[in-house]
């Protein structure tokens, strides 16, 4: 059965990939559900596993449905299991030596820019500047911090760099930023790499028998910026050979800077020297966005679109989209795009509708139904009339106040909210959400019982 396995996987991922990274699977014991795969180093089990794990389960469980799960391990000298199934895959792999060109499974442009070897140098994203990037309490620190590196690399006290925060953020922008900066001023060289390019330049190397030339050239630079570090987590060498880097830049007295989506003490799974070293030098965390944040954020993008965005479809949408400010920056350059294309000014209702699924993702997942049920409740109407003709004021009240928290809590269109409400028209919904709005303004003990009614749904 492991035979039919890898001659299966060898159809489904290529005979390079199966060549470099899946004959060099023994079979190891078996014990009750489970099946335990070894593998010679540890960097092959981590990338097996990443590659090719939940595959693995699923082969062996067609193949022997009793088996429910596979181990991935580290094969020891002598191990008894080993040399006797090595054979057998032996047998259904020929020896071929392993081709250097790359067989992985993603960003092989990548790995092919890197087997030209001398490129490491950063490419930097330009529209991330420090000019564009609006700073407020949340992100202050980290921006100061940040922009203090630009100026003075590795001065003492901030080496490493350490940015961390949730994600869209800020933590790429920044450092792009500090990129932008460091190379206007010159003379420096400055590299630029995610963890995850990090590890698949330094896979290739191996392969490519290029470590020395890979490490020298990280070694030679001025500053080495790493974003989203937690990819590292459970990538034991790759993680290894950044810390041999990192010692190495840091004693030279070069800058190292670093993002990940926690600080290091919080980065478990790093190796705890890594993360005492990562914590030696300047921590800066980018808290979550306020609104206030959020809305600098959307008026210093709609200022540069030059489209006429309303301060109320700003204040709409900082208030629907709140925790991660690329989705907020993609709803308003959806609705720039939608006015410039057709020419039209921005309004809230035209926004609700061209961004419809983003908020309708953004919802606070309070239903239409349940606000009518919530609603019928309280003030004691069958929860039918909500859709029923009915315009006694004992059912006409509630029922608005109904249509004004939907259009409150939800993100459902004017039209949509008609529909559930017995097919009425949307203005119909609009002057309801209009009556009750005044309504609350004239009578404190009515505000209060749609107040308390939101607060509930909300919950
Ligand atoms: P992270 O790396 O933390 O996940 P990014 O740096 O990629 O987040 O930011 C996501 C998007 O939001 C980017 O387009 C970035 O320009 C934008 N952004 C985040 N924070 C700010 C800010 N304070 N000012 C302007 N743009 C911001
Ligand atoms: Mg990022």
């Amino acid at each position: 059965s492991w035979l039919r396995i890898c001659s299966r996987l060898k159809g489904e991922v290529g005979e390079v990939e199966y060549h470099t990274w899946l004959t060099k699977i023994a079979l190891g014991p078996v014990d009750g559900n489970e099946i335990t795969l070894l593998l010679p180093t540890r960097f092959l089990r981590d990338w097996v596993r990443s590659q090719y794990g939940d595959r693995l389960s699923e082969l062996w469980n067609q193949e022997v449905s009793s088996i429910r799960h596979v181990e991935l391990q580290v094969a020891r000298p002598g191990d008894p299991a080993a040399p006797v199934i090595t054979s057998e895959v032996a047998a259904v792999s020929a020896p071929t030596p392993a081709p250097l060109s790359p067989g992985l499974p993603a960003d092989a442009d990548d790995i092919g820019r890197l087997e030209n070897k001398n490129d490491i140098a950063a490419t930097l994203d330009t529209r991330f500047s420090f000019d564009n990037f609006v700073v407020g309490k949340p992100n202050e620190f980290a921006y100061a911090c940040a922009r203090r590196v630009a100026e003075k690399p590795s001065s003492v006290g901030f080496n490493p760099l350490f940015l961390y925060g949730g994600v869209g953020l800020g933590k790429t922008h920044l450092m792009h930023a500090i990129g932008a900066e460091l190379l206007q001023r010159g003379n420096v060289s400055v590299a630029y790499m995610s963890a995850e390019k990090f590890m698949y330049r330094f896979i290739a190397a191996i392969r490519s028998q290029s470590t020395m030339e890979f490490k020298e050239q990280l070694r030679s630079v001025d500053v080495l910026m790493i974003d989203d570090l937690q990819f590292l987590i459970g990538k034991d060498n790759t993680q290894e050979e950044f810390f041999h880097t990192f010692n190495a830049l840091v004693d030279a007295g070069r800058q190292i800077i670093v993002s990940a989506d926690k600080s290091p003490s919080d980065l478990s799974g790093l190796e705890d020297r890594l993360r005492t070293r990562l914590g030696c030098g300047m921590v800066a965390d980018i808290h979550a966005t306020t609104f206030e944040l959020r809305i600098s954020i959307l008026e210093a993008k709609a200022a540069a679109s030059g489209v006429i965005v309303p301060a109320k479809v700003l204040e709409f949408l900082a208030h629907k989209i709140t925790t991660n400010v690329r989705e907020l920056e993609g709803a308003l350059n959806r609705l720039i795009a939608h006015a410039n294309l057709f020419g039209r000014p921005v309004t809230l209702e035209a926004t609700q509708d061209v961004l419809h699924d983003i908020l309708k993702a953004h919802d606070r997942r309070v239903t239409i139904e349940e606000i009518q049920k919530k609603v019928s409740e309280h003030w004691n109407i069958r929860l039918t009339d909500m859709s029923s003709a009915r315009r006694a004021r004992a059912v006409a009240r509630p029922r608005q106040v109904a249509m004004y928290l939907a259009k409150q809590l939800t993100s459902r269109s004017l039209p949509e909210i008609g529909r559930k409400f017995g097919n009425r028209d949307h203005t119909t919904v609009m002057h309801a959400v209009a009556r009750v709005a005044e309504l609350m303004e004239r009578d404190a003990a009515f505000a209060e019982d749609v107040e308390l009614m939101r607060r509930m749904l909300e919950n």
